[in-house]
């Protein structure tokens, strides 16, 4: 497993522009498909040859404290955040030098010290400042050595994360499993109905699973039948498992999620169509779609909605949700058991998609037919060629393209090619990566 990276710090230190920077060579991937959220709560980063889950704090208590109508600062310390520190490997602690050092630092210092977990201090809008002088007041945390760090600017970055992960263990080679099957995660905010859905999806099947031994982190997969089909549900510890209502909130884990998707390849986004879709839904279409995995949409406590709002319900859907509209979205009521089998018949859809042999032979037809209709623009009085396509992977399909001035293809033009090849190969439910490579 990944180690988990959580970042925090109390507001505008720079916890959301560390994190955009952390996880940035992901989204520039993601920045092709149209209307991406960039305000992300959770990614993934890369080190050298290290992955790693990161984890950004600052959200979730923004959030938290716009809800509670509270003040932001006393805040800090939510449920939530407390959850992503027990589940974090290593805790990054921002602070800001242009501020300086305050009471508040202090009191979450303290708070991180308690917690007995590997504790990296970053000083952050350190850019061109002495090292020396960047540091020094910051000692007084009792936190180690201070890192002084520019987020805005890149500095020190990379350092910095070298001596965070350097004390982890490795996490194994991500040893591509066989994708013999759809290993579904069911991912959603809380109260969405995650957990009535999943007990919807097994259906028959549903196995008491009993508290086992083990840490939190661990998941459960669960084999299911449907229709002489053969699925797996990942199921996160926490999504089966629910005493009481009003743990909701606190229960939301974002680690759990990241990990479901990683061991996913289709993911099943649970909206919750009474209380609207929220910025936290679009987070974790990002994340999946971030991650390359098939995507469903299911729309649920659709037999809550009255008959008059459901026209706008949906079209709330295509307005925040834009960018995931190569994903089916299902209409359904988990705790009625309505629109179960159209999920079963969507996830297989996009699993296959994911996993489609794109031949070479077509795929280079496709690209000529799609150049001569409309080709690249011109740069530096040349125009863009681009010559040949192959496949470069599955689960997503990837499709490299060579050719000349490569670099210079518009974002625009990646997309219309990404779609082009999603009609012709009939690719539903799957992102679809566009790859350019120069020359031969
Ligand atoms: P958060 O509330 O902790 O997530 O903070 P943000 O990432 O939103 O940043 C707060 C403000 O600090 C923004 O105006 C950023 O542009 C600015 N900022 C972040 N990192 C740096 C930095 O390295 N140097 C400078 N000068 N400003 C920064
Ligand atoms: P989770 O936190 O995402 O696992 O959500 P739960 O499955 O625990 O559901 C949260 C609440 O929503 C519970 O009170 C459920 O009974 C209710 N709920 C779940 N699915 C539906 C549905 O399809 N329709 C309606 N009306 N309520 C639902």
């Amino acid at each position: 497993m990944k180690p988990v990276v959580v970042i925090v710090g109390r507001p505008n230190v720079g916890k959301s522009t560390l994190f955009n920077r952390l996880t940035r060579s992901r989204a520039a991937i993601v920045a092709d498909e149209p209307g991406v959220t960039r305000d992300r709560q959770y990614g993934d980063g890369v080190i050298g040859d290290r992955p790693y889950h990161v984890v950004d704090t600052g959200g979730i208590a923004q959030a938290l404290s716009e809800r509670k109508g509270g003040d932001a600062l006393r805040e800090l310390m939510t449920a939530q955040v407390r959850e992503a520190l027990a589940e974090a490997d290593a805790i990054l602690f921002l602070v800001d030098v242009r501020e300086g050092l305050n009471a508040l630092d202090r009191e979450i210092a303290g708070d991180l010290r308690r917690l007995g977990k590997p504790v990296t201090l970053a000083v952050n809008k350190a850019e061109g400042m002495d090292r020396a002088n960047a540091a020094a007041e910051f000692h007084a945390l009792g936190l180690g050595d201070p890192w002084p760090v520019s987020s805005a600017h890149g500095e020190g970055i990379s350092d910095l994360m070298a001596h965070v992960l350097a004390p982890l263990p490795r996490a194994p080679e991500d040893e591509a499993a066989p994708a013999d099957m759809p290993r579904i995660a069911v991912v959603g905010r809380p109260n969405a109905g995650k957990s009535t859905l999943v007990n919807a999806l097994l259906g028959e099947q549903r196995v008491i699973v009993s508290d086992q031994p083990g840490t939190t982190r661990d998941s459960i997969h669960l084999p299911l039948e449907r229709r002489g089909r053969a699925y797996v549900l990942i199921d996160t510890a926490g999504v089966r498992r629910r005493s009481r209502v009003d743990e909701a909130v606190e229960k939301f884990s974002a680690i759990k999620t990241l990990q479901a998707v990683d061991e996913a390849n289709v993911a099943i986004l649970v909206l919750d169509a009474v209380a609207g879709i929220s910025e936290q839904d679009a987070s974790l279409g990002g994340y999946v779609l971030e991650r390359g995995r098939g995507i469903v949409i299911a729309v649920n406590k659709w037999d809550a909605v009255p008959a008059g709002d459901r026209d706008w319900a949906k079209r709330e859907l295509e307005r925040k949700l834009g960018f995931l509209a190569f994903a089916r979205a299902h209409y359904i009521s988990a705790l009625k058991g309505q629109g179960i089998g159209g999920l079963f018949t969507s996830v297989d859809q996009a699993f296959v998609s994911a996993n489609r042999e794109l031949p070479t032979s077509r795929l280079n037809r496709i690209l000529a037919s799609a150049v001569a209709a409309t080709p690249p623009p011109m740069v530096r009085g040349r125009r863009i060629r681009l010559k040949f396509a192959h496949q470069g992977g599955r689960n997503p399909p990837v499709v490299v393209i060579h050719g000349n001035q490569v670099a210079s293809l518009p974002d625009a033009y990646r997309r219309y090619l990404a779609n082009v090849f999603r009609e012709a190969f009939d690719l539903v439910g799957t992102p679809v990566r566009i790859e350019c490579r120069e020359g031969e």
